[in-house]
């Protein structure tokens, strides 16, 4: 049944993306970290001089073709660095209170029963849970230009939030960094802002020295690897690029956590899904997508988008994959939309 499909559909990816973004480069998909690791006995100096000659490189073409700016999409200020410190404050992040199934922000939290959005009370979802940078309309010009104007290279930035995303997400709802940066609630009863600010500061320092440091993922919802949501044939053609493998093998070269780009595809094209209803959108995706995986079974795994609006694309993947016994399927997209219930 599942027997007729392409195993990898996001081969002809590899060469424009890591051609353009980023340090992102060579490699990091299917099986990336395990690459890393495997090697490390022998890397030594050699991995040194690799790193070297890397650092070189991205120097050079920094002066060739100076890095853009995701927001103004200008040359970054300063130079070298992944985004505008000025800019990145116009970015809204989904910092709690959220939906705890998929992330989303709510509007009017107190109010809200079982702390769930309005979508998620009206549909259950396949996924276990999920979870997003930024708001959508913060994002949503910048948004645009990564996937439709050939802007891979705010994958670098962009990347780079997911995965300090994920390694909160990750830690699990029991955890105090979880909970500061879901629920809104401080184990200390001290205010988070302090805190987010902290972090925000941090990462704006690295992105402006352009340090890439691994950045650790433990806890109960730690991944065993990345699956990019795939894009059909026809607009990887049309398109050049699948923004969501863009996204995933960026979160991959800073957590270590590999990318399986082999166990998704997308079978058929679908038809635009902006005025279904949301009935109409799953039936329209259930076919779509199909897993390949044989070795997915007992696999959590992290699906990878650019943005997540109904859930019914990340249901579709989920589905398949949980066919094919994957234990825990859950999501990370760079946007997400707010509670479309209105507060009261
Ligand atoms: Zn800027
Ligand atoms: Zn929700």
């Amino acid at each position: 049944m599942l027997s007729g499909g392409r195993p990898r559909v996001d081969s002809s990816v590899a060469g424009s993306a890591a051609g353009v973004s980023a340090g992102s480069a060579a490699g990091v998909s299917a099986g990336g970290a395990a690459g890393g690791s495997a090697g490390s006995a022998a890397g030594g100096a050699a991995g040194a001089t690799v790193r070297f000659a890397a650092r070189v490189f991205d120097g050079v073409r920094e002066l060739v073709y100076p890095r853009r700016c995701p927001v103004c999409d200008r040359p970054v200020n300063p130079a070298g660095a992944l985004i505008c410190p000025e800019c990145e404050k116009l970015l809204k992040r989904t910092e709690g209170p959220v939906c705890r199934r998929c992330g989303k922000p709510l509007r009017s939290p107190l109010s809200v029963p079982m702390h769930l959005c309005h979508d998620c009370r009206m549909h259950p979802h396949v996924y276990e849970r999920g979870c997003a940078v930024f708001t959508y309309h913060s994002v949503a010009g910048s948004l645009f230009r990564f996937k439709y104007k050939g802007r891979q290279e705010y994958g670098a930035y962009f990347g780079r939030c997911m995965a300090e995303k994920l390694a909160e997400f990750a830690a699990g709802p029991g955890s105090r960094i979880y909970r500061e940066s879901f629920a809104g609630m401080p184990s200390d009863g001290k205010s988070t802002a302090g805190q987010n600010m902290a972090r925000q500061n941090m990462a704006r320092q690295n992105s402006a020295k352009k340090i890439s440091p691994q950045i650790p993922v433990r806890g109960s919802a730690r991944p065993d690897f990345l699956v990019p949501v795939p894009v059909s044939e026809d607009r990887l053609r049309k398109r050049g690029y699948n923004q969501a493998l863009i996204l995933a093998r960026e979160i991959s070269r800073l957590t270590g956590i590999p990318v399986r780009e082999d166990v998704l595809g997308r079978v058929t094209d679908t038809l635009p899904m902006k005025n279904m209803t949301p009935e109409e959108r799953q039936n329209n995706l259930k076919r779509a997508f199909q897993s390949f995986g044989n070795d997915v079974s007992l696999n959590s795994i992290m699906l990878i988008d650019d943005i997540y609006t109904t859930g019914a694309t990340i249901d579709a993947c989920a589905h398949a994959l949980s066919q094919k016994g994957a234990e825990r399927v859950f999501f990370m997209s760079l946007a997400i939309g707010e509670d479309a219930e209105a507060g009261y």
